[in-house]
Protein backbone atom coordinates (compact mmCIF):
# COMPACT_ATOMS: atom_id res chain seq x y z
CA UNK A 1 0.00 0.00 0.00
CA UNK A 2 1.25 3.61 -0.61
CA UNK A 3 -0.68 6.59 -1.09
CA UNK A 4 -3.69 5.90 0.65
CA UNK A 5 -4.02 3.41 3.45
CA UNK A 6 -7.87 2.04 3.15
CA UNK A 7 -7.95 -0.95 0.85
CA UNK A 8 -11.61 -0.98 -0.14
CA UNK A 9 -12.87 -3.75 1.15
CA UNK A 10 -11.40 -3.04 4.64
CA UNK A 11 -13.14 0.31 4.28
CA UNK A 12 -16.48 -1.29 3.33
CA UNK A 13 -16.18 -4.01 6.54
CA UNK A 14 -15.63 -0.73 9.19
CA UNK A 15 -18.55 1.08 7.64
CA UNK A 16 -21.08 -1.82 7.88
CA UNK A 17 -19.70 -2.39 11.27
CA UNK A 18 -20.30 1.65 12.12
CA UNK A 19 -23.47 1.80 10.31
CA UNK A 20 -25.44 2.18 13.71
CA UNK A 21 -24.27 3.73 16.73
CA UNK A 22 -21.67 1.35 18.84
CA UNK A 23 -20.12 1.35 22.15
CA UNK A 24 -16.65 1.90 21.11
CA UNK A 25 -13.12 1.31 22.71
CA UNK A 26 -9.66 2.71 20.86
CA UNK A 27 -6.67 1.30 22.67
CA UNK A 28 -2.94 2.20 21.70
CA UNK A 29 0.57 0.62 23.01
CA UNK A 30 2.43 1.05 26.11
CA UNK A 31 4.29 4.26 27.05
CA UNK A 32 2.53 5.86 24.38
CA UNK A 33 4.02 8.48 21.90
CA UNK A 34 2.44 11.30 20.18
CA UNK A 35 1.22 8.86 17.23
CA UNK A 36 -0.31 6.69 19.85
CA UNK A 37 -2.54 9.58 21.69
CA UNK A 38 -2.90 11.57 18.99
CA UNK A 39 -4.10 9.15 16.41
CA UNK A 40 -6.63 7.43 19.23
CA UNK A 41 -7.73 10.96 20.61
CA UNK A 42 -8.42 11.92 16.84
CA UNK A 43 -10.62 9.03 15.97
CA UNK A 44 -12.42 9.15 19.13
CA UNK A 45 -13.75 12.64 18.19
CA UNK A 46 -14.52 11.53 14.79
CA UNK A 47 -16.57 8.69 15.66
CA UNK A 48 -18.70 11.03 18.32
CA UNK A 49 -19.56 13.67 15.81
CA UNK A 50 -21.20 10.16 13.82
CA UNK A 51 -22.99 9.26 16.79
CA UNK A 52 -21.02 6.38 18.48
CA UNK A 53 -19.75 6.33 21.54
CA UNK A 54 -16.58 6.29 21.92
CA UNK A 55 -13.67 6.36 24.51
CA UNK A 56 -9.85 6.01 24.42
CA UNK A 57 -8.37 3.14 26.72
CA UNK A 58 -3.74 2.90 27.36
CA UNK A 59 -2.00 0.76 29.32
CA UNK A 60 -0.30 3.27 30.99
CA UNK A 61 -0.29 6.77 32.01
CA UNK A 62 1.12 9.34 28.76
CA UNK A 63 3.84 11.64 29.22
CA UNK A 64 2.79 15.01 30.20
CA UNK A 65 3.96 16.78 27.34
CA UNK A 66 0.81 15.38 25.70
CA UNK A 67 -1.53 16.28 28.26
CA UNK A 68 -3.03 19.39 26.10
CA UNK A 69 -4.26 17.27 22.94
CA UNK A 70 -8.21 17.59 23.49
CA UNK A 71 -9.99 14.73 25.13
CA UNK A 72 -6.80 14.11 27.10
CA UNK A 73 -8.58 14.43 30.33
CA UNK A 74 -11.09 11.72 29.50
CA UNK A 75 -8.38 8.71 28.15
CA UNK A 76 -8.54 6.24 30.80
CA UNK A 77 -5.52 4.36 31.90
CA UNK A 78 -4.95 1.04 33.71
CA UNK A 79 -2.42 2.15 35.89
CA UNK A 80 -4.78 4.60 37.62
CA UNK A 81 -8.36 3.41 36.25
CA UNK A 82 -8.21 -0.49 36.23
CA UNK A 83 -11.36 -1.15 36.37
CA UNK A 84 -12.85 1.38 34.47
CA UNK A 85 -10.10 1.01 32.00
CA UNK A 86 -10.84 -2.85 31.58
CA UNK A 87 -14.93 -2.44 31.82
CA UNK A 88 -14.95 -0.06 29.04
CA UNK A 89 -13.12 -2.33 26.85
CA UNK A 90 -14.89 -5.66 28.05
CA UNK A 91 -18.20 -4.10 27.19
CA UNK A 92 -17.32 -2.32 23.99
CA UNK A 93 -19.34 -3.75 20.92
CA UNK A 94 -15.68 -3.15 18.50
CA UNK A 95 -12.38 -2.18 19.32
CA UNK A 96 -10.04 -0.80 17.58
CA UNK A 97 -6.17 -1.09 17.89
CA UNK A 98 -4.05 1.80 17.04
CA UNK A 99 -0.25 2.24 16.35
CA UNK A 100 0.51 -1.12 17.47
CA UNK A 101 0.45 -4.74 15.67
CA UNK A 102 1.36 -7.46 18.32
CA UNK A 103 -1.19 -7.54 21.08
CA UNK A 104 1.68 -8.05 23.66
CA UNK A 105 2.79 -4.21 23.66
CA UNK A 106 -0.93 -3.50 25.19
CA UNK A 107 0.63 -4.68 29.16
CA UNK A 108 -2.45 -5.88 30.72
CA UNK A 109 -5.28 -4.54 28.35
CA UNK A 110 -4.04 -7.75 25.80
CA UNK A 111 -6.47 -10.03 28.07
CA UNK A 112 -9.61 -7.75 27.90
CA UNK A 113 -9.04 -6.77 24.17
CA UNK A 114 -8.61 -10.41 23.14
CA UNK A 115 -12.43 -10.67 24.33
CA UNK A 116 -13.78 -8.20 22.39
CA UNK A 117 -14.98 -10.40 19.13
CA UNK A 118 -14.11 -7.54 16.67
CA UNK A 119 -11.15 -5.95 16.49
CA UNK A 120 -9.86 -2.99 13.82
CA UNK A 121 -6.43 -2.70 13.20
CA UNK A 122 -4.58 0.95 12.10
CA UNK A 123 -0.99 0.66 11.99
CA UNK A 124 2.27 1.42 10.05
CA UNK A 125 4.45 -0.53 11.99
CA UNK A 126 6.63 -3.76 10.35
CA UNK A 127 5.53 -7.61 10.81
CA UNK A 128 1.80 -7.19 12.03
CA UNK A 129 0.12 -10.12 14.16
CA UNK A 130 -3.45 -10.85 12.61
CA UNK A 131 -5.60 -11.00 15.51
CA UNK A 132 -7.69 -7.94 13.53
CA UNK A 133 -11.13 -9.07 11.74
CA UNK A 134 -10.60 -5.83 10.26
CA UNK A 135 -7.28 -4.50 9.00
CA UNK A 136 -5.79 -1.61 7.99
CA UNK A 137 -1.66 -2.45 7.81
CA UNK A 138 0.93 0.39 6.24
CA UNK A 139 3.97 0.31 6.44
CA UNK A 140 4.85 2.98 4.27
CA UNK A 141 2.48 5.25 6.27
CA UNK A 142 4.76 7.98 8.22
CA UNK A 143 2.01 7.94 11.14
CA UNK A 144 -0.99 6.26 12.00
CA UNK A 145 -2.78 9.81 12.26
CA UNK A 146 -1.78 9.90 8.46
CA UNK A 147 -3.59 6.60 8.08
CA UNK A 148 -6.58 7.73 9.99
CA UNK A 149 -7.23 10.64 8.60
CA UNK A 150 -7.41 8.21 5.18
CA UNK A 151 -9.42 5.98 6.85
CA UNK A 152 -11.85 8.42 7.87
CA UNK A 153 -11.91 10.47 4.39
CA UNK A 154 -12.75 6.92 3.16
CA UNK A 155 -15.39 6.22 5.15
CA UNK A 156 -17.08 9.52 3.72
CA UNK A 157 -16.88 11.15 7.00
CA UNK A 158 -13.74 13.91 6.17
CA UNK A 159 -16.55 16.75 6.71
CA UNK A 160 -16.41 15.54 10.95
CA UNK A 161 -12.85 16.01 11.20
CA UNK A 162 -12.68 19.26 13.27
CA UNK A 163 -10.37 21.47 14.96
CA UNK A 164 -10.04 18.69 18.09
CA UNK A 165 -9.54 15.75 15.96
CA UNK A 166 -7.29 18.08 13.44
CA UNK A 167 -5.33 19.03 16.59
CA UNK A 168 -4.76 15.56 17.97
CA UNK A 169 -3.88 13.93 14.11
CA UNK A 170 -1.38 16.56 13.54
CA UNK A 171 0.51 16.32 16.41
CA UNK A 172 0.84 12.36 15.63
CA UNK A 173 1.97 13.18 12.37
CA UNK A 174 5.18 15.79 13.27
CA UNK A 175 6.18 13.07 16.38
CA UNK A 176 6.52 10.45 14.08
CA UNK A 177 7.86 12.17 11.10
CA UNK A 178 10.06 14.40 13.44
CA UNK A 179 8.20 17.15 12.05
CA UNK A 180 8.54 16.04 8.05
CA UNK A 181 12.10 15.08 8.22
CA UNK A 182 11.59 11.34 7.47
CA UNK A 183 11.56 10.17 4.16
CA UNK A 184 8.32 8.28 5.18
CA UNK A 185 7.16 11.98 4.71
CA UNK A 186 5.46 11.97 0.86
CA UNK A 187 3.79 14.70 -0.88
CA UNK A 188 0.35 12.94 0.13
CA UNK A 189 1.68 13.08 3.69
CA UNK A 190 2.16 16.93 3.18
CA UNK A 191 -1.34 17.42 1.78
CA UNK A 192 -3.25 15.69 4.62
CA UNK A 193 -1.13 17.56 6.96
CA UNK A 194 -2.31 20.90 4.74
CA UNK A 195 -6.24 19.31 5.04
CA UNK A 196 -5.30 18.54 8.71
CA UNK A 197 -4.22 22.77 9.17
CA UNK A 198 -7.55 23.78 7.38
CA UNK A 199 -9.25 23.18 10.64
CA UNK A 200 -7.54 26.07 12.14
CA UNK A 201 -4.74 24.31 14.11
CA UNK A 202 -2.81 26.14 16.29
CA UNK A 203 1.35 25.75 15.55
CA UNK A 204 2.53 27.44 18.22
CA UNK A 205 0.67 25.46 20.33
CA UNK A 206 1.66 22.14 19.17
CA UNK A 207 5.51 22.83 18.81
CA UNK A 208 5.52 24.63 22.38
CA UNK A 209 3.90 21.96 24.10
CA UNK A 210 6.32 19.10 22.19
CA UNK A 211 9.37 21.34 22.39
CA UNK A 212 8.94 23.69 25.37
CA UNK A 213 7.88 21.33 28.45
CA UNK A 214 10.73 19.96 29.85
CA UNK A 215 11.69 20.25 33.40
CA UNK A 216 14.98 21.14 34.60
CA UNK A 217 15.72 17.87 35.89
CA UNK A 218 15.15 16.09 32.43
CA UNK A 219 17.49 18.78 30.49
CA UNK A 220 20.50 17.84 33.05
CA UNK A 221 19.48 14.25 33.19
CA UNK A 222 20.26 14.74 29.17
CA UNK A 223 23.49 16.67 29.82
CA UNK A 224 24.68 13.92 31.96
CA UNK A 225 23.83 11.03 29.71
CA UNK A 226 26.14 13.32 26.95
CA UNK A 227 28.57 13.90 29.03
CA UNK A 228 29.08 10.83 31.33
CA UNK A 229 27.15 7.80 29.92
CA UNK A 230 27.96 7.81 26.42
CA UNK A 231 30.17 5.95 24.19
CA UNK A 232 31.02 6.85 20.24
CA UNK A 233 32.40 3.86 18.36
CA UNK A 234 33.69 5.56 15.33
CA UNK A 235 34.87 2.48 13.57
CA UNK A 236 31.47 0.94 13.86
CA UNK A 237 29.61 4.44 13.48
CA UNK A 238 27.80 3.75 16.55
CA UNK A 239 26.89 6.06 19.34
CA UNK A 240 25.47 4.26 22.70
CA UNK A 241 23.73 5.49 25.90
CA UNK A 242 23.28 3.95 28.73
CA UNK A 243 21.50 5.04 31.84
CA UNK A 244 20.25 2.84 35.27
CA UNK A 245 18.14 3.60 37.58
CA UNK A 246 20.53 5.36 40.49
CA UNK A 247 21.10 7.60 37.48
CA UNK A 248 17.94 8.19 36.83
CA UNK A 249 16.81 8.77 40.57
CA UNK A 250 19.52 11.66 40.87
CA UNK A 251 17.43 13.39 38.45
CA UNK A 252 14.40 12.64 39.82
CA UNK A 253 13.24 10.66 36.94
CA UNK A 254 9.56 10.99 35.69
CA UNK A 255 8.12 8.48 32.91
CA UNK A 256 8.84 10.55 29.22
CA UNK A 257 11.77 11.83 30.66
CA UNK A 258 13.92 10.02 28.16
CA UNK A 259 12.36 10.50 25.50
CA UNK A 260 14.52 11.53 22.40
CA UNK A 261 17.61 11.23 24.40
CA UNK A 262 18.63 8.58 21.62
CA UNK A 263 18.28 10.79 18.28
CA UNK A 264 21.43 12.72 20.14
CA UNK A 265 23.56 9.83 18.86
CA UNK A 266 22.50 10.44 15.50
CA UNK A 267 23.18 13.89 15.03
CA UNK A 268 26.71 13.43 15.33
CA UNK A 269 28.36 13.36 12.47
CA UNK A 270 28.85 10.22 10.51
CA UNK A 271 26.78 7.73 13.07
CA UNK A 272 24.64 5.83 11.57
CA UNK A 273 23.59 3.67 14.46
CA UNK A 274 22.57 4.82 18.09
CA UNK A 275 21.09 2.89 20.88
CA UNK A 276 19.63 4.01 24.14
CA UNK A 277 19.54 1.56 27.48
CA UNK A 278 17.11 2.09 30.37
CA UNK A 279 17.31 0.95 33.35
CA UNK A 280 13.65 -0.20 34.65
CA UNK A 281 12.74 -2.28 37.58
CA UNK A 282 11.06 -4.95 35.56
CA UNK A 283 13.50 -5.10 32.58
CA UNK A 284 15.87 -3.18 30.56
CA UNK A 285 14.37 -0.69 27.55
CA UNK A 286 16.50 -0.41 24.42
CA UNK A 287 15.79 1.86 21.69
CA UNK A 288 17.71 2.16 18.40
CA UNK A 289 17.37 4.36 15.51
CA UNK A 290 19.62 4.45 12.34
CA UNK A 291 19.98 5.96 8.66
CA UNK A 292 19.76 4.09 5.48
CA UNK A 293 20.00 0.52 5.09
CA UNK A 294 20.71 -0.71 8.71
CA UNK A 295 17.03 -2.65 9.46
CA UNK A 296 17.28 -1.99 13.36
CA UNK A 297 13.60 -3.76 13.97
CA UNK A 298 14.98 -6.84 12.29
CA UNK A 299 17.69 -7.45 14.74
CA UNK A 300 15.42 -6.03 17.99
CA UNK A 301 12.99 -8.65 17.65
CA UNK A 302 15.66 -11.48 16.96
CA UNK A 303 17.68 -10.66 20.04
CA UNK A 304 15.46 -8.19 22.07
CA UNK A 305 11.96 -9.02 21.95
CA UNK A 306 10.99 -5.80 19.82
CA UNK A 307 10.56 -4.50 16.47
CA UNK A 308 8.96 -1.44 15.10
CA UNK A 309 10.15 0.43 11.53
CA UNK A 310 13.56 -0.40 9.85
CA UNK A 311 15.30 2.93 11.21
CA UNK A 312 13.29 3.27 14.85
CA UNK A 313 12.48 0.44 16.93
CA UNK A 314 12.45 -0.43 20.28
CA UNK A 315 12.80 -4.11 22.59
CA UNK A 316 13.53 -5.59 25.99
CA UNK A 317 15.82 -7.33 27.84
CA UNK A 318 15.02 -8.90 31.12
CA UNK A 319 19.23 -9.56 31.96
CA UNK A 320 20.79 -7.32 34.75
CA UNK A 321 21.59 -4.06 32.91
CA UNK A 322 25.63 -3.94 32.50
CA UNK A 323 24.79 -7.62 30.84
CA UNK A 324 22.45 -6.33 28.00
CA UNK A 325 24.64 -3.83 27.57
CA UNK A 326 27.05 -6.31 27.31
CA UNK A 327 25.18 -8.47 25.06
CA UNK A 328 24.32 -5.59 22.79
CA UNK A 329 27.87 -4.70 22.02
CA UNK A 330 28.49 -8.19 21.44
CA UNK A 331 26.07 -8.18 18.95
CA UNK A 332 27.14 -5.04 17.46
CA UNK A 333 29.82 -5.93 15.17
CA UNK A 334 28.42 -8.45 13.01
CA UNK A 335 24.76 -6.36 12.70
CA UNK A 336 27.31 -3.49 11.11
CA UNK A 337 28.71 -5.76 8.97
CA UNK A 338 26.03 -7.76 8.07
CA UNK A 339 24.62 -4.12 6.48
CA UNK A 340 27.72 -2.27 5.11
CA UNK A 341 26.77 1.58 4.42
P1 LIG B 1 10.99 3.86 21.03
O1 LIG B 1 12.42 3.47 20.83
O2 LIG B 1 10.77 5.33 20.85
O3 LIG B 1 10.40 3.31 22.29
O4 LIG B 1 10.17 3.15 19.87
C1 LIG B 1 10.53 3.26 18.52
C2 LIG B 1 9.55 2.49 17.68
O5 LIG B 1 9.61 1.10 17.99
C3 LIG B 1 8.09 2.88 17.90
O6 LIG B 1 7.43 2.81 16.66
C4 LIG B 1 7.58 1.84 18.86
O7 LIG B 1 6.20 1.65 18.71
C5 LIG B 1 8.38 0.62 18.50
N1 LIG B 1 8.69 -0.18 19.70
C6 LIG B 1 9.25 0.28 20.85
N2 LIG B 1 9.41 -0.72 21.74
C7 LIG B 1 8.93 -1.84 21.16
C8 LIG B 1 8.82 -3.22 21.60
O8 LIG B 1 9.19 -3.60 22.71
N3 LIG B 1 8.26 -4.08 20.69
C9 LIG B 1 7.85 -3.69 19.45
N4 LIG B 1 7.32 -4.60 18.62
N5 LIG B 1 7.95 -2.41 19.02
C10 LIG B 1 8.49 -1.50 19.84
MN1 LIG C 1 3.35 5.56 15.09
Amino acid sequence: MSEHSAPPEQLQKLRELLAKPKRLAIVSHYNPDGDAIGSSLGLMHVLRAAGHTARVVLPNTPANFLDFLPGRSEVLCLDRSPDAALSTIRTSDLVFCLDFNQLDRIGGLEEAVRSVATKVLIDHHQQPDTFAEVFFSDISASSTCQMVADIVAGLGMDDLIGLEAATCLYTGMITDSGSFRYKTSTPHTLRVAARLLEEGVDLDTIYSAISDTHSADRMRLLGFALTERMTVLPELRTVVIGLNMDDLEQFNFKPGDTEGFVNYGLSIQGMRLAALFIERPDMVKVSLRSKGNLPVDRFLKEHFSGGGHANAAGGKATEPFQDAVARFMSLLPKLIADHPA
